[in-house]
């Protein structure tokens, strides 16, 4: 049973990631493709790419697709499956190829396991990130590629410009504190007073995604199962309540800081400090005390 790899980046860890499940599906006796899609130098555009895969799919008809478990992998896939009217699996950790295949994947941003079958041929998975080893990196001369379609139709979305990110001084992965407001701060100019604090302590201002969906910040800033995964020497949640989600991101914070008026809070649970009030005078309080400690 012939499988094809969809390559996103010859060098990447997770298309590295891809083609280790794809060998795993493949054993000794079957082969094994991989394409990537090439676009000369135009922008990415997802219906463009899963054209030109859909395409390769059909003259080949392997068994399986397998496709890395980044953005891109997920989207091309889900392009492919709505093409070529087949179902499709995300995120797989292991799959057994049959009619019906049996797969099991990564749920709820990683916290569940389903067991699911799916009917259809070929199967369409994608590698959940990190469930299984590169075993070595393929040659880039292995990997065949496969121009992307060029048709109008195919190129009504696609990636036009890139703008670097305004984010300036130090990044939220990297800070060393980081005061991160959730949907207690009230509203977009409520952050001044945590990015005061942050600039303050040289660290970043991160957010919840109650912040992100009222868009008050941008997605880049948020923390947590969907977000960014902090690990400063404190985190200071103002106005945070503590759902898990949230604090799946703060696990590697070395100490927790907790700024809330309701004192049965989750986010208190896992808090190191805590302090029952109102952000709006606690943290203003706070930088206050900081300027007049160093004079300033
Ligand atoms: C699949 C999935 C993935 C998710 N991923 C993420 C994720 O990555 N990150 C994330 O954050 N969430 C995520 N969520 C959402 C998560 O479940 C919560 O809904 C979200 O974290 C709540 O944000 P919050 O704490 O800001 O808001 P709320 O839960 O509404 O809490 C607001 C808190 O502010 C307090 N407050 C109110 N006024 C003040 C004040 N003046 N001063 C101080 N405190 C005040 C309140 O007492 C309350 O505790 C995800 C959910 C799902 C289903």
């Amino acid at each position: 049973m012939a499988i094809l790899v969809f390559v996103e980046d010859a060098g990447d860890e997770l298309s590295q990631q891809a083609i280790a499940f794809g060998r795993s599906l493949a054993g000794d006796s079957d082969p094994l493709d991989a394409v990537r899609i090439t676009n000369d130098g135009a922008g990415y555009a997802p219906a463009a790419w899963a054209h030109a895969l859909a395409e390769v799919i059909s003259e080949r008809r392997p068994a399986a697709v397998v496709a890395p478990g980044s953005e891109r992998g997920n989207e091309v896939l889900a392009h492919v499956a709505a093409r070529l009217d087949l179902p499709m699996a995300a995120h797989c950790t292991s799959v057994a190829l049959g009619d019906p295949a049996e797969v099991v994947r990564l749920r709820w941003g990683g916290s569940l396991l389903e067991e699911a079958r799916i009917h259809g041929s070929p199967v369409l998975l994608t590698v959940a990130p990190h469930a299984i080893a590169a075993d070595g990196v393929l040659d880039p001369a292995e990997i065949e590629s496969v121009a992307a379609s060029e048709e109008p139709a195919d190129l009504l979305v696609r990636v036009s410009e890139r703008v670097p990110s305004a984010v300036a001084g130090v990044s939220l992965a990297d800070a060393e504190v980081v005061v991160s407001g959730g949907r207690g701060v009230g509203s977009a100019e409520g952050f001044v007073a945590l990015e005061e604090l942050a600039s303050l302590l040289g660290g970043a201002v991160g957010c919840s995604r109650a912040v992100t969906s009222a868009g008050w910040r941008p997605h880049s800033d948020q923390v947590g199962q969907t977000g960014t995964k902090v690990s400063p020497e404190l985190y200071i949640a103002c106005g945070i309540s503590g759902a898990t989600q949230h604090l799946a991101g703060v696990k590697g914070a070395k100490k927790l800081l907790a700024i809330n008026p309701d004192g049965e809070a989750s986010i208190f649970a896992s808090a190191d400090y805590a302090v029952i009030g109102d952000l709006h005078e606690v943290v203003p309080a706070i930088s206050a005390e900081i300027r007049k400690a160093r004079g300033s």
